[in-house]
């Protein structure tokens, strides 16, 4: 077990020091532009590997799954469990 590192001393910004602009440059500095927002659609995929190599994807978790290379029913694990 690692010590937890924290966040705040991790995470340290400079201090931001505001560059001297020219004048008549409105382009430079932090400008926060309000934007519309889209939508960005999510899927969760299972990767299922089998013992011939031969990887793919599920988008739901099956019991068995067939292998869609050496067509050898599995039962399917779920590392890290
Ligand atoms: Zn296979």
């Amino acid at each position: 077990m690692s010590p937890p590192v924290p966040l705040s001393a991790a995470r340290r910004e400079p201090a931001a020091a505001p560059a001297p602009s020219p004048a008549g440059d409105a382009e430079t500095g932090m400008t926060v532009e309000e934007q519309e927002l889209g939508l960005i659609s999510a899927q969760g995929l299972y990767q299922m590997r089998c013992e011939c190599g031969r990887s793919w994807f599920e988008l739901s978790l099956p019991n068995l799954a067939k292998c869609p290379a050496c067509n050898k029913v599995g039962v399917v694990r779920l590392l890290g469990s």
